[in-house]
């Protein structure tokens, strides 16, 4: 089978993670990706072999007075290609959405936007199945795919009666020096926080209410929870163990001496996949506790990557390149070089 081709509109955080993560996929090309304006990241995409594409309606020739080669605009690449993840900033797939109507070529958008803006909302182990042929997804955010994944597992075991999950929020990417708080914790006052109803959008059914705050770090997401579960497992081990065997997450034992956010971000240096990225979620044994039914567990979501293999699976799950959701997450976490779960 012909390999799909993928375009890649919006080479930022995300886009730039999500190109790479593609051109490593034995079953997908990637054709170009797109710069609104000369940048590093320009440079990096150029230093890569990335086809370089203007973004939008903007200029060339900045790029070309940068000495940036550009192989066209947007609608030459859309024209190459058989989909589109659309990595733009929040709120701009949804402009962009009409674009690529009228180039009638399928689309991944991004959890900046709403629901709305596709066919179906997506994650790899939530709902892979919902997404077979869609010819549109939204990936959901970094804090929602980490729930979701959480949820997968636990539902799958042992049912959820309910879940309260309290959020510790990155304050900026490490890269933004414009975003707060720089001393501060700002608790968001929406209550509860858009993430439970957007973990619906996924998980109709699951009872989960969720509260947030904001932090002054650039180093990741921390979710603290409290599912019910509808049955009791038999101790915390059996939890530990269902996560353990779930792709996708990582565990730290306590001789490990992983205290918070800094050593995992230590580990994911000397891991050294791309970017030195942790896509998983990340869980400390010590912090699971189980009392009966009731079950709790902090883990950590590192926001600039956690997304990047679910872009990847919703892609094989619109074409339907793999049979099931487990075999298209092998392939994708084979590809990337991430931890396989013990069998
Ligand atoms: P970003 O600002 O790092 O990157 C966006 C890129 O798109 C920039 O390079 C920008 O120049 C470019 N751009 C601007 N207008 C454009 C247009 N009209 N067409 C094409 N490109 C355009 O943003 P990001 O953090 O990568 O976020 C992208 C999406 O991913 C958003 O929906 C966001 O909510 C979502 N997301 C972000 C994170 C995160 O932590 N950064 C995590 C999960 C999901």
């Amino acid at each position: 089978m012909a390999k799909v081709r993928v375009a890649i509109n919006g080479f930022g955080t995300i886009g730039k993670r999500v190109a790479d993560a593609v051109a490593r996929q034995p079953d997908m090309t990637l054709v170009g990706v797109t710069k609104t304006q000369p940048s590093f990241e320009a440079r990096r995409a150029a230093e890569k072999g990335y086809p370089l594409y203007v973004a939008g309606d903007k200029d060339p020739t900045a790029f070309e007075a940068a000495g940036l080669k550009v192989a066209g605009r947007l609608s030459d690449l859309l024209a190459q290609a058989d989909v589109v993840v659309d990595a733009a900033p929040d709120k701009v797939g949804k402009e962009n959405r009409a674009i690529y109507a009228r180039h009638g070529i399928r689309a991944v958008f991004q959890g900046g936007e709403k629901s709305d803006v596709a066919e179906a909302s997506f994650n790899a182990l939530g709902n892979f199945e919902a997404g077979r042929g869609k010819r549109s997804l939204r990936v959901v955010s970094c804090n929602t795919t980490g729930i979701a994944r959480a949820a997968a597992v636990l539902r799958a075991h042992w049912g959820v009666d309910h879940w309260e999950v309290t959020l510790v929020r990155r304050a900026a990417d490490p890269a933004e020096s414009k975003r707060g708080p720089l001393n501060g914790i700002v608790p968001t006052l929406q209550l509860p926080s858009h993430h439970g109803p957007d973990v619906r959008t996924i998980f109709p059914d699951l009872v989960i209410a969720t509260t947030a705050v904001v932090v002054p770090t650039t180093l990741m997401h921390v979710h603290v929870n409290h599912a019910r579960l509808k049955r009791a497992p038999a101790d915390a081990h059996e939890v530990l163990e269902a996560f353990r065997h779930s792709p996708r997450f990582l565990l730290f034992a306590p001789w490990e001496h992983v205290e918070g956010t800094p050593q995992v971000m230590e580990y994911a240096r000397d891991r050294g996949i791309g970017f030195n990225d942790v896509m998983e979620n990340v869980l400390w044994e010590e912090g699971l506790r189980l009392d009966g039914r009731d079950v709790y567990f902090f883990q950590a979501i590192h926001q600039e990557s956690v997304v990047v293999p679910e872009n990847v699976d919703a892609i094989r799950a619109m074409f339907e390149l793999a049979p099931d959701g487990p075999t298209s997450i092998a392939i994708t976490d084979r590809a990337l070089g991430l931890t396989t779960a013990p069998s």
